[in-house]
């Protein structure tokens, strides 16, 4: 297997992995779900309910009927909508939502029929289940999933991977689920196999989770699905440095993508979601995600309804201890802080991290002493001191000539920098205005 230069080893803190999933049991007193009407990247949906409708959990509610890169949202239980309008979202604004009053009695729900026959159907008609059922990429990139199995034809694939390397710290849905999942999420895997055309495909799971490796190993004997372990590096999960692993191929700096070295890259959670649209017809309506920290009484691997407040979760799990100061949606490398409870779990929520005040870094970022830590600790071989430098005094150009969209915005350099540098935080902003420049200079030249 072949290493990658940089990355760093933050403490695993993975308290959670020897807890089973458990289900946020649905109805509650008072329980009501905010299902933002986008939870993906592509065009926003619109809503097809009204203020007063009932629904049933997994009926369509909000879709773009015309866009692809697109996907449709379900009610997540049964009850009375009772609002559409903007609320908090983990994105940090305000967007469309619609919020659903929960009914006393949640009837037990009946998917469609469906043929198990799954591996004889045709891939397009496959595709389309898949883009029905809302499933996007619920490692946190919430691309939609229909799109990232459709490569062009002159971008011919061969190899399937599955991302089951969980290196960010604390998380520890995904080995929850290739713990106890492990046969759905192959048959999820050779479901995707198939409506790809590809005959390879690799399982690549980090070597301190062995179980897993063992389960899936054994899910998947008399398969074509090899399974292999990977040095314990953050990122290794990074799509990039998966491929680079697994196959000794380089992805091609961005606009390159996976496809462009004939690969497709899933993720633990997203292959189950596929699994259960495929072989039992239910959309994406819940997810297992980790609620975790030393903020967090009771820290739990739970399955929750999509659109369930943040709120909600937490008193699941015994409520804040008295010094909770931060609340992060992710990990503590790649997540997004949030500013409000209030806020719902999406598509792409794979944790909840609360940290106390003692944990979180106060006081404010000193000047580049020029160390050189944050160049080694690269995965992607950047000058992050430079790019930040740059962008600080909003020199886009030079940010973008000394390659600030090849970063992953994985964190590595903040963790080590001693003068405490926001370098992602940074670059993002440099990204955002290159991103501005190039919209402009592309609607001139139409
Ligand atoms: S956040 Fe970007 S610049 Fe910083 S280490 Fe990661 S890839 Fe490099
Ligand atoms: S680690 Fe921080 S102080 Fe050191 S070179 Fe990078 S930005 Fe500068």
């Amino acid at each position: 297997m072949i290493k990658f230069i940089g990355g760093i080893h933050p403490p695993a803190n993975k308290h959670t992995q020897a807890l089973p999933i458990e289900a946020l049991p649905v109805p509650r007193p008072a329980c009501r779900v905010i299902i933002p009407l986008s939870q993906h990247i592509g065009a926003p949906n619109e809503t097809i309910v009204s203020v007063g409708d009932q629904v049933q959990a997994g009926q369509l509610i909000g879709q773009n009927g015309k866009a692809f890169v697109s996907s449709p949202v379900h009610a997540t239980i049964a009850g009375k909508v009772v609002e559409i309008s903007p609320k908090p979202h983990p994105l940090g604004q305000s967007l469309p939502a619609v919020v659903i009053q929960s009914d006393d009695d949640q009837p037990e729900i009946k998917w469609p029929p469906v043929t198990t026959d799954v591996l004889s159907q045709n891939p397009t008609d496959l595709k389309n289940r898949i883009r029905a059922a809302g499933i996007v990429g619920m490692g946190g990139a919430t691309f939609p999933t229909h799109v990232k199995l459709s490569p062009p034809e002159a971008k011919p694939i061969d190899t399937l991977i599955l991302n089951g390397a969980e290196c960010e710290p604390y998380l520890t849905a995904d080995h929850r689920m290739m713990l106890e999942h492990a046969g759905q999420i192959i048959k999820g895997v050779q479901a995707v196999m198939h409506l790809l055309g590809v005959k390879r495909s690799y399982i690549g799971i980090e070597e301190n989770k062995p179980d897993a490796i063992d389960s899936l190993k054994q899910a998947a004997a008399n398969t074509d699905i090899k399974v292999v372990g990977l040095k314990v590096k953050y990122p290794q999960g990074s799509e990039k440095h998966l491929i680079k692993a697994l196959l000794n191929r380089e992805v091609p700096p961005p606009p390159g993508l996976p496809m462009d070295v004939g690969v497709v890259v899933q993720n633990v959670s997203t292959v189950y979601a596929i699994y259960e649209a495929l072989y039992l017809g239910k959309p994406l309506i819940e997810r297992v995600l980790t609620v975790t920290g030393s903020g967090i009484k009771n820290p739990k691997n739970l399955r929750v309804r999509i659109g369930t407040p943040i709120a909600d979760v937490i008193e699941y799990c015994g409520g804040l201890t008295g010094d909770a100061g931060k609340l992060i949606l992710g990990g503590p490398m790649m997540g997004m802080a949030q500013y409000t409870l209030d806020v719902p779990v999406i598509k792409g929520t794979s944790g909840i991290l609360v940290q106390t005040k003692s944990e979180i870094v106060m006081g404010g970022y000193r000047d580049c002493i020029r160390c050189g830590k944050c160049v080694e600790a690269c995965p992607m071989l950047l000058l992050p001191y430079q790019i930040g430098i740059y962008a600080e005094k909003r020199l886009f150009d030079e940010a973008e000539t000394t390659g600030a969209m090849d970063c992953l915005e994985c964190g590595c350099c903040v963790y080590v920098c001693p003068s405490k540098r926001p370098m992602v935080q940074m670059i993002k902003h440099a990204k955002a205005a290159i991103m501005a420049k190039r919209r402009a200079a592309k609607e001139k030249a139409a």
